[in-house]
């Protein structure tokens, strides 16, 4: 797995590619699955709820700290903006 720095938290992310040929972020220990996190798996394939699987990784976005908060400031920020012109 190619691996490299989380620009956002400066964490150790690895890459893998899905099966759609997307290069995704990954946390790079495979983790037991908790039904909730996006997963992808070694071979690429991608799911949010895989009953049963013993072990994937977990897409960075759902655990990096710094780009979770990045992505509620800007939810926060659109929601802002939507009350605004609502006026
Ligand atoms: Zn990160």
């Amino acid at each position: 797995m190619d691996r490299s720095e989380c620009r956002y938290c400066k964490k150790v992310i690895g890459w893998i590619v899905t099966t759609k040929g997307a290069r995704m972020p990954v946390d790079p220990h495979l983790v037991k699955v908790d039904g909730e996190k996006l997963l992808v798996f070694p071979d690429g394939a991608t799911a949010r709820r895989h009953l049963g699987f013993i072990g994937g990784y977990v897409s960075h976005f759902a655990t990096c700290e710094v780009w979770l908060r990045i992505q509620a400031n800007k939810r926060a920020a659109k929601k802002a903006t939507l009350a605004r012109s609502q006026r």
